[in-house]
């Protein structure tokens, strides 16, 4: 067979429109609350602004030059170059990370319309169009003659968790006003599952879910029911078994109950937390709310008993699952990165229905403390899983080598199963799309940060304002209004729940405090006027629940929304694993985290580990906390979250 390699020239045309209002990743038939369009709000500076901006600088390009270098993009080229028995690089679902990496570039190109970026996306699009075939189908680790059949490892092939992505990737260039030609690939992709797993197809799901969610997602921007449909049906289907028994159980693949009957989420955090999201998605759009009640239970049910203080979920390493309840042990923590994101999805998606602050407080704690844990201060290398107590120093992984899953105990810069990076990808590029929502009485905060935002309520009522704050650093954040709003309008502002009070002022009035969650300021606004919350900053001791056995008798230090922990970069010497802390002194906020006093113990027992507990001795003083998705970037280092609080003489 002759190769029909595509000219990497040929060109595709991408057209940039800049006026029409465009939609964020996540757009429900109906909710308490409307996400604003992509259009209608921007980060204009600080801690985000400057994260996003490494992501596009950065991030992406990382991404793109890895999968180029190790072959994961040039499996579309071979696909599509018909030859016979080409070998194909990485596991097999690679295909997603250029799906999420393709998602990443279009939120940051509907943003930014940067001609570079712009032409290498065209490209990339391009590549994964010519590797279709012509019945929609479009993966290259199946179904060619030398290759597992089509759909015959359900179980582990991942090929509907591959599509999933590239679903969303399409959704993205949909939103953003992409005219790409991603949107008719997946199109087609779409069609095909409609016809292989449909009502009059096979009956079956795959072991990772992430089609439900993206089906939805696409069947909303693309206005087809049938995509709604089959992802209710796959949803529908989970839980009865229809995958082969694995080692780790069925609820691994969360095919022991269905989602319908499920009390807590399960299993492999991932795949519970993508299946959820997309369960919520499928209840809402069918009014099924038994279904959507089944999923705000087995979230409050994952929160209140398995969830680290970081927010991060997943405590067994060996299937990257959650544990029982209450098995949140530090050392151990799994927390893969892609789960932080996974749980967000399910939170924002559970925000917009519900409209509960509880939702924009987790997803606050996640993005701080579990998903921005995960790329090095200069965006060239990753966490997948993030502990919250290193005990021997990381080991600095080869800069050019791939590194395995989750064995690094410092950031690497790609993985063989690299997940988490291009998801970070892709959330970094479209996070201010959960800071804020509207209704027609007015405008919802969820986050802080700086950003103006500029939409209008279904009445036509301008909304124009601007956020500036220091934030996460400082709690001050001042609100100001840049045009005249003509009638009554509300702005509720969170107040999250680790601030306890909060201090807010506006034009004539002195809102309270609404369930210690939120408070909404009511009234009409004229450029100009200012509205203020002050947020408590200071450094406060974060308790476990005693039936946290793992961390029973040491207590966590937080500032505003940010996690602290203890690296022995800022201890004089030695590790953190003897370090107590004094609780009877109280912590000292300082710029970015906290001190604390602490000392060591005695090592009087040092040849054998029980019995009498040590008395603290050799004082170290007020060491330094800092903020605990910044460990590590500092170079090798023992890290910990919980602090052992030293006996009380007497
Ligand atoms: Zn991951």
């Amino acid at each position: 067979m002759t190769t029909t390699h595509p000219a990497r020239s040929t060109p595709v045309t991408t057209i940039h429109t800049s006026t029409a209002p465009f939609s964020g990743p996540v757009r429900p038939g109906r909710s308490t609350l409307t996400p604003l369009d992509s259009s209608e709000i921007r980060l204009t500076g600080g801690y985000w602004a400057e994260k996003q901006r490494l992501n596009a600088d950065v991030v992406l390009r990382h991404c793109e030059d890895w999968m180029e270098r190790i072959g994961w993009t040039g499996n579309f080229d071979r696909a599509a170059s018909h030859q016979a028995g080409w070998v194909h690089a990485g596991i097999e679902f690679v295909d997603s990370e250029v799906y999420k990496l393709l998602e990443g570039m279009a939120w940051e190109l509907g943003r930014s319309h940067d001609a570079d970026l712009s032409s290498r996306y065209d490209q990339l699009v391009y590549r994964v169009a010519s590797a279709q075939d012509d019945d929609g189908y479009l993966h290259t680790s199946f179904g060619r003659p030398w290759q597992p059949a089509r759909y015959s490892n359900l179980e582990w092939g991942h090929e509907l968790y591959s599509f999933g992505h590239l679903l969303q990737a399409a959704v993205a260039a949909e939103r953003t006003g992409i005219e790409s030609a991603l949107v008719d690939v997946a199109r087609r992709l779409a069609d095909h599952l409609w016809v292989e797993f449909g009502p009059d197809g096979r009956v079956a799901v795959c072991g990772h879910p992430e089609i439900e969610v993206a089906l939805v997602e696409f069947g909303r921007a693309l206005d087809e029911p049938r995509y709604v449909e089959l992802a209710r049906l796959f949803v529908e289907r989970r839980g009865r078994g229809l995958l082969a028994p694995i080692e780790y159980g069925q609820e691994y693949f969360q095919d022991d109950v269905p989602v319908r009957e499920a009390e807590v989420l399960r299993g492999h955090a991932v795949r519970a937390l993508y299946l959820a999201a997309g369960a919520l998605d499928v209840a809402v759009e069918t009014g099924d709310d038994e279904l959507a009640d089944a999923v705000r239970r087995q979230w409050e049910a994952t929160v209140a008993r398995r969830t680290y203080v970081t927010g991060g979920m997943g405590s067994h390493h060996q299937d990257e699952a959650y544990g029982a309840d209450f098995e949140l042990p530090p050392d151990r923590a799994y927390s893969e990165t892609c789960a932080g994101i996974a749980s967000n999805m399910l939170s924002w998606r559970l925000l917009l229905q519900d409209g509960d602050p509880r939702y924009a407080d987790l997803i606050e704690r996640t993005l701080f403390n579990n998903v921005m844990a995960s790329p090095r201060e200069d965006g060239r290398a990753f966490f997948y899983t993030n502990t919250l107590h290193q005990r021997t120093d990381g080991v600095a992984p080869d800069e050019d080598e791939l590194n395995a899953r989750a064995l690094s105990s410092l950031r690497a810069p790609w993985f063989e199963v690299s997940c988490c990076p291009t998801n970070v990808a892709r959330t970094l590029a479209s996070v201010e799309s959960t800071f804020a929502t509207k209704t027609p009485a007015g405008l919802q905060v969820h986050q802080y940060g700086e950003f103006d935002v500029d939409t209008t309520l279904s009445d036509g009522t301008p909304i124009a304002l601007s956020v500036r704050s220091d934030y996460p650093y400082d709690g001050a954040v001042r609100i100001t209004w840049r045009d005249d709003t003509r009638r009554e309008v509300d702005l509720d502002l969170r107040i999250p729940s680790w601030a306890g009070s909060a201090r807010i002022e506006a034009p004539g009035q002195t809102p309270s405090v609404r369930d210690g969650r939120s408070t909404t300021v009511r009234g009409r606004f004229a450029a100009g006027d200012v509205v203020t919350v002050d947020l408590p900053m200071q450094a406060r001791w974060s308790l476990p629940d005693p039936r946290i056995d793992a961390v029973r008798g040491q207590v966590a230090v937080q500032r505003g929304p940010l996690v602290l922990a203890l690296e022995s970069t800022d201890l004089p010497d030695g590790d953190v694993n003897d370090v107590v802390v004094d609780t009877s002194v109280e912590p000292v906020t300082t710029e970015r985290g906290a001190t604390v006093e602490v000392s060591r113990l005695a090592a009087a027992t040092a040849d054998w580990p029980y019995g009498e507990p040590g008395d603290a001795t050799g004082p170290l003083g007020a060491v330094t906390l800092v903020p605990y998705a910044t460990w590590a970037n500092r170079g090798p280092s023992t890290m910990r979250v919980w602090l052992p609080v030293a006996r009380v003489e007497g």
